[in-house]
This record gives C-alpha cells, structure tokens and sequence, in this order.
C-alpha cells in the first residue's frame, strides 16, 4: 500500500517541509516500525532531509545549489536543465526510520520536498518497508 499527498510550491525554487505530511503518511499505512520511503515521482524535484530550525539553511542550500550549477549553456530544449540536475544530485527519494509509528528524526532534522522547477503542483508517495 502507498499513500499519496500533494506539494504546492510557489517558487520557482523552494524547500518545503513536509515532515508532518510523512508522519501522517505512515499512521495511514499504520507504520508500526521499519522504514518508510518517501519518493516524488518527478525529474526536477527532489526529497531530502536537512535543518528545520534555522530558515536560512534551507535558503542557503538552494543558494549552494545556485552556485554549484550553471543557468546557462544547455542543450535541452525545455529551457529547465538546471533544474533536472539538481533533482539528480539531491535524489527522488529518502528512506527514513519508524519505531513504534514514530519517524525516527535528530532533533534538527526535517524532511524537506525540494522544488526546482516551480511553481506548481507535485506529488509525494509514502511507503513502509
Ligand atoms: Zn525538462
């Protein structure tokens, strides 16, 4: 069984916490204890899990990001080649630890849904295993 929730950005570019949807994500699957992946079936979004206490980490990673890839020189007609190579080098998923139906988290640490090509509506599936 899968469970399915939905990210509006509003960004072109946006990290956005989306720890409390996982949570609930597994109490639907009634996650007891194992691991969930959590997975956006899209090629210019990524999942990962960074600080959740300080909003300026999650601006500077996206500045980061900004440094690290070019905007220009691409072949892609699409225009958003940045965007797809961000989502490769964050990743389309993470796994994440459950113990007694608890995402097991460090205290500063928040599952983030990374937009890169916004803004729009995206998809997130949650599965336990
Ligand atoms: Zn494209």
């Amino acid at each position: 069984m899968i469970q399915e929730f939905k990210v509006e950005s509003s960004r072109r570019e946006e990290l956005i916490d989306i720890t409390d949807q996982v949570q609930r994500a597994v109490q639907g699957l009634k996650g007891k204890d194992g691991a969930c992946i959590v997975f956006t079936p899209h090629t210019t979004a990524a999942i990962t899990v960074n600080e959740n206490a300080d909003p300026d980490v999650v601006r500077d990673i996206l500045y980061g990001f900004g440094k690290m890839v070019p905007e220009t020189g691409y072949h892609h007609r699409e225009g958003n080649s940045p965007a797809h190579i961000k989502s490769s080098l964050v990743g389309c998923s993470e796994q994440i630890l459950v113990a007694n139906g608890k995402l097991v988290l460090g205290t500063w640490q928040g599952i983030y849904f990374c937009e890169f090509d916004g803004p729009r509506q995206r998809s997130v599936l949650v599965k336990m295993i």
